[in-house]
């Protein structure tokens, strides 16, 4: 258990804006607030910041794993962030040339590449299928991704975003089954758009895959150098810069604890809201809020220190330089694991991440001197999520 600090130390002080939560939106939120010249205070109850971005040695000393977001398309394509000067505070990313392998029962995998055609080249029968969903999206995201990751407005681009909405509103299993024929394209998508946790039976599942896929064509699935808290420590190095100010090690248990502020911005789940702030809500919507919000199917995250290469049978899944940095280990479209995780149940083979991002991040493992070789990598560190 984290030490805790019984009282805040800027209980006195007023802010134009207090934000509870370190994760990527309480800070991108901060620095909106920061460079307009207002005064902006973060708190965070962990003992570092950055909540979903965190990143530690969480097996062995010199192994750097990400605690949650690892892989990140999202991030690369924000319109926000990306008008924030990271690099300028140590944010570089690795772009490994595969973004993806969903590995087969066949021995081979299908892979996801930056370019559309190379991909659609590795789906055999639905290559064409594949160019002709993909090319438009991939070719139109930077008109896509302000409407699809902003709030919610006028479309700048409806034609593009209509386009977009009729594929992506559907089911990822009725999207894949109108379009593709084949194992390799089915599985690849199903595959991807199984991050929407839902049963791909359901819309809009198939969101998830024409977004997070489209992403792969448009920006690549990239990595942060050093681990993802490199971008939550530019973001807070930034907003520093800013003369932003931020605490560590407070939970705030409510907002009764918190200094005087124009604003107050919680980057933290309805429920635990609600338990901060509840009295001070107007009482319909905190009834409305305990009665809709459900929390998503959980997630198992295993995080290994290896002392050799995974013996994969897929050679195009083997860890090299130039291979994929994520795999999808279990996701087919016909196996019913995120009905079984969305129905409550432990499915028999879930859909399992998997992520070796030592492989193109030297800084995430460690070295060991040998004798006149210079440093030799030790081994590799992988993270799976289920
Ligand atoms: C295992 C896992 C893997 C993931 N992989 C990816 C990935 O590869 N790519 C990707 O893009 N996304 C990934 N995600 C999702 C990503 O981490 C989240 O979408 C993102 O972190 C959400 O950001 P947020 O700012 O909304 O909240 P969070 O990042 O959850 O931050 C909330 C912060 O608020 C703090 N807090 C909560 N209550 C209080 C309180 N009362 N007082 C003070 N502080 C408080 C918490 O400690 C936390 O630091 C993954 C998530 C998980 C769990």
């Amino acid at each position: 258990m984290p030490h805790q600090q019984s009282s805040l130390p800027l209980r006195n002080r007023h802010y134009d804006a207090v934000i509870v939560g370190s994760g990527p939106n309480g800070l991108a939120a901060a620095t909106v607030i920061a460079r307009t010249g207002r005064t902006v205070l973060v708190i965070e109850g962990a003992e570092t910041i950055g909540g979903g971005m965190r990143s530690a040695e969480l097996t062995l000393p010199g192994f750097i794993h990400d605690v949650c977001a690892a892989i990140l398309p999202l991030t690369a394509s924000s319109p926000y962030l990306n008008t924030l000067p990271l690099s300028s505070y140590g944010l570089s990313w690795i772009e490994p040339p595969i973004a993806l392998a969903h590995p087969l029962d066949d021995g081979s995998a299908a892979l996801l590449l930056r370019s559309v055609n190379e991909t659609a080249k590795g789906l055999g029968c639905d290559a064409e299928a594949y160019r002709r969903l993909m090319k438009p999206i991939a070719a139109d995201w930077s008109k896509l991704v302000p409407a699809i990751l902003g709030p919610l407005r006028l479309p700048r681009h409806p034609i593009a975003l209509a386009r977009f909405g009729l594929y992506a509103i559907r089911s990822a299993a009725g999207l894949v089954k109108s379009l593709f024929k084949g194992e390799r394209a089915r599985a690849l998508f199903a595959g991807i758009a199984a991050h929407s946790m839902l049963p791909l039976e359901r819309p809009p599942s198939a969101a998830f895959g024409l977004l997070l896929g489209a992403a792969a064509h448009a920006v690549g699935w990239p990595l942060a150098r050093g681990g993802t808290q490199k971008l939550a420590d530019a973001m807070v190095e930034y907003l520093r810069s800013l003369s932003g100010e931020i605490i560590t090690g407070f939970f705030v248990q409510s907002i009764e604890q918190l200094p005087a502020a124009s604003a107050i911005l919680c980057d933290i789940t309805p429920r635990q809201l609600l338990r901060m702030a509840g009295k001070s809500l107007p009482e319909d919507y905190a009834r409305r809020m305990a009665y809709y919000y459900r929390y998503g199917p959980g997630v198992f995250k295993v995080d290994w220190a290896l002392d050799g290469p995974i013996p994969w049978r897929a050679a195009e899944v083997r860890p090299r330089r130039y291979g994929p940095c994520r795999r999808h280990l279990r996701g087919r479209l016909q196996q019913p694991s995120e009905r079984a995780v969305w129905q409550g149940e432990h499915p028999r083979h879930p859909f399992v991440l998997l992520a070796q991002q030592s492989l193109f991040d030297e800084t995430r493992r460690p070295y060991r001197e040998t004798h006149g070789l210079g440093l030799l990598p030790l081994c590799q560190a992988a993270q799976a999520s289920i």
